[in-house]
């Protein structure tokens, strides 16, 4: 009787240094690829489909998509688009609605889809 099958393998393909764009530090991560190998007699012979790869940054443990890792700390930064108070001048991460010093509301800019308290201008 031959007994084969197929399996779910992950494999880390790179490890490195990279800023992670969750915890925003500079952190180990490691690139991973998962595939499903065809087996036979429960040993992985050969790849039969890549699923998918992904980045694991091992300070914070979130999962990435892989394109991720390959981003300077100057692009994650600007991804996150910090915004300046115009109240007190204080410098707020991007996921923050309100001014962490003062409590203003950003200024109106293009990511206000869903504002509800954005005065009607008539
Ligand atoms: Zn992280
Ligand atoms: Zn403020």
């Amino acid at each position: 009787m031959i007994i084969w099958g197929s399996k779910g393998r992950e494999k880390i393909v790179a490890r490195g240094q990279f800023h992670c764009p969750k915890c925003r530090t500079d952190a180990e991560y490691t690139h991973r690829r998962v595939s499903r190998c065809f087996t036979l007699y429960f040993i992985p012979l050969f790849t039969l489909e890549t699923l998918g790869e992904y980045g694991l940054c091992h300070h914070c443990g979130v999962q990435l998509p892989a394109e991720l890792l390959m981003l300077t700390r100057e692009q994650v930064d600007a991804a996150w688009q910090p915004w300046q108070c115009v109240e007190c001048s204080n410098v707020n991460s991007a996921e923050v609605e309100r001014c962490v010093n003062c409590g203003a509301a950003p200024p109106a800019s293009s990511h206000s889809e869903n504002g509800p308290d954005t005065p009607a201008i008539t």
